[in-house]
């Protein structure tokens, strides 16, 4: 069965046989579907921007930016030329090379965008840093990554930044963004627009080859320390072709990616893809409240929306007669990423949106979507959907100690059998692959085995090709001789409506090995105590059957995330378990 929403009907998806699509694609013809520069080059910046500008869309809008207080302020292709090519001119005023760092630390204002896209037609590596990190992941991420300039404002520089000045001394430039005379009055900074404005007009796109670095990602650091993971200027082929694949963009498009720049996510698919594809981008300096979103969807007539599994659970909790208080009639395809979709939200966003959420797996390392949900293909809740066209996805075995397992030839032992489960591995070779973590390349080297990648993610994979995420494989329970994904137990405590959050871990047990433990925070008007404790593990062992639900049930106040949502086990267990905490530097409210 196609599931369609009756609002697209005229709307074809962009890829309406799958089969089809993986049998013809190649890269190369990917490739070729950009310009491209002189002498086989390739630069994100011309792709996304100086290409339309030049061409029939130069007057289409490519950015809207929806302030916190501002008015809404739009950007046509043209007019995003212009501030990009002067930025791009400013470097090079400034001196900053080839090959080195320009970070940013700002919210998301039209700087933060033109900053990106002027570094890359520079040639120089962009490194967006999350602006509600703190000074020590600032300084951490600055000091990792080399960074020659920094793009921020005046109240962040002077709330985070000042502090660090002398601990940077490889930071050359600060270049602030807001009011002329407190500019002016910090004597160590630099005025951007003043500098960008003296820069004067156009210029060339640096001739940046595909395979230079172009970008620098810190990953989110759920799982340990975060990671500045690598990306070249051809990783925009995947960029384009996944956006065209799995969220159905294309021009005409009204996108709204909702995460922030300072996540993978939010550059790859909030600034480059719909620009490589010539779209209309949504972009809101503010953080999610319910009526405000569904206010943007409604009034930008948004028709493709990337979002994540926590707002869309929001939304869920707030009820489906909220969302019908909206016209989201132009609405045509939404998608999640970052964590695991619970079944019910995809069931649920059918109800309210007349359209189902679709899951989508990627990481950091990938630089773009790797396994999903297509517009064309049904959806099963829960399941992260298939690889896209051009990436082939198989399960590997791994030992005891979570290694993979090689035959003697030095092959990866895969898994055929469906519904088994191992780890998630992907062959090497599509354009947004990872390049390198800065500064460590034995970290590198050991995300590959036998020809694959492994990414580290447990997953099983049914008859029909569909792929299901089981865990992260630190996350993972072993108990009593079962393995145990958290998340399943999760999405089930979270169907209860007295749970609001859940966080799940294995607790050391003399004679289970690992026991299943449950963090729960209680739902606005539960009550906590031993009957609702009594009933919520009751109603998951009938859920889970008894050698997957919890064994022990604690409630908290609420369950630690970094900030792009994501639930950190590792440090509810070392809490639990009395063990230092680690890198928090992404801890939500941390
Ligand atoms: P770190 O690598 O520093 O521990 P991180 O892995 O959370 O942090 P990201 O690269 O931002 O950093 O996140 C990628 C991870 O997020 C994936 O490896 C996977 O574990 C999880 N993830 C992303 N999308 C999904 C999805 N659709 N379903 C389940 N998990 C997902
Ligand atoms: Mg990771």
């Amino acid at each position: 069965m196609t599931v369609e929403n009756p609002r697209a009907q005229g709307v074809p998806p962009n890829m309406p046989d799958y089969e089809l699509a993986r049998r013809r694609f190649s890269w190369a013809s990917a490739r070729a579907r950009l310009e491209g520069l002189p002498g086989g080059g390739l630069n994100i910046a011309h792709e996304a921007v100086d290409r339309h500008a030049r061409g029939p869309l130069s007057d289409a809008v490519a950015l809207r930016f929806l302030g916190k207080r501002r008015p809404q302020l739009e950007l046509t292709y043209a007019e995003l030329k212009r501030e990009t090519d002067r930025f791009a001119g400013m470097l090079e005023g400034l001196g900053v090379g080839r090959g080195e760092r320009v970070s940013a630390l700002a919210g998301r204002i039209p700087e933060l965008y033109i900053a990106a896209l002027g570094t890359l037609k520079h040639g120089s590596v962009f490194c967006p840093l999350f602006s509600a990190f703190g000074p020590d992941p600032i300084l951490q991420r600055l000091v990792l990554g080399d960074a020659r300039a920094l793009v921020t404002t005046v109240a962040l520089y002077r709330r985070k930044v000042a502090e660090l000045r002398d601990r940077l001394p490889r930071l050359e430039h600060v270049l602030l963004v807001g009011d002329r005379d407190e500019i002016a009055a910090i004597p160590e900074v630099k005025d951007l627009r003043a500098l960008m404005d003296a820069a004067g007009a156009a210029r060339e796109v640096a001739s940046t080859a595909p395979g230079d670095m172009a970008l620098l990602h810190f990953t989110s650091g759920t799982t340990g320390r975060p990671k500045g993971a690598v990306h070249v200027h051809e990783a925009v082929v995947a960029h384009r072709e996944t956006a065209r694949a799995a969220l159905d963009l294309r021009p005409g498009d009204v996108f709204w990616c909702t995460a922030d720049p300072g996540w993978v996510t939010g550059t790859s698919y909030g600034i480059i893809a719909p620009l490589a594809l010539g779209v209309t981008s949504v972009v809101d300096e503010a953080e999610l409240e319910i009526d405000r979103w569904y206010g943007i969807l409604q009034d930008q007539r948004v028709t493709v929306w990337y979002t994540a599994p926590t707002a869309l659970r929001m939304l869920m909790r707030a009820g489906a007669q909220v969302a019908r208080e909206y016209d989201l009639g132009s609405l045509r395809f939404i998608a999640s990423v970052g964590e695991p979709l619970n079944p019910a939200v995809v069931v649920w966003s059918r109800e309210a949106f007349g359209v189902p959420a679709h899951d989508n797996w990627w990481q950091t390392e990938t630089g773009g979507i790797m396994v999903a949900n297509f517009r064309s293909m049904e959806v099963r809740p829960g399941s992260m959907g298939r690889p896209l066209p051009g990436i082939e996805a198989a399960v590997a075995r791994r030992d005891e100690d979570g290694l993979p397992v090689l035959a003697p030839d030095g092959t990866l032992a895969l898994i055929e059998t469906p519904d088994e489960q191992g780890e998630l591995v992907l062959a090497p070779g599509w354009p947004s692959m990872f390049r390198g973590y800065l500064g460590e390349e034995e970290r590198y080297r050991r995300c590959f085995a036998g020809g694959w990648y492994l990414t580290g993610d447990l997953v099983r994979r049914d008859a029909d090709g569909y792929f299901w995420f089981v865990g992260r494989g630190d996350d993972l329970i072993k108990s009593a001789g079962h393995l145990i994904g958290p998340f399943e137990v999760e999405s089930v405590l979270l169907e209860h409506p007295a749970v609001a959050e859940a966080g799940v871990i294995g607790r050391p047990d003399p004679v289970a090995g690992e026991i299943v433990k449950a963090f729960v925070a209680i739902a606005p008007g539960g009550e906590e105590g031993e009957p609702l404790r009594r009933e919520l593990l009751a109603f998951a062992r009938r859920r889970l059957g008894s050698a997957v639900a919890p064994r022990e049930i604690e409630f908290v106040a609420s369950v630690p995330r970094n900030r792009s949502g994501k639930i950190m086990r590792r440090l509810i267990r070392a809490r639990e378990l009395g063990l230092p905490e680690g890198d928090v530097s992404t801890l939500e409210g941390g």
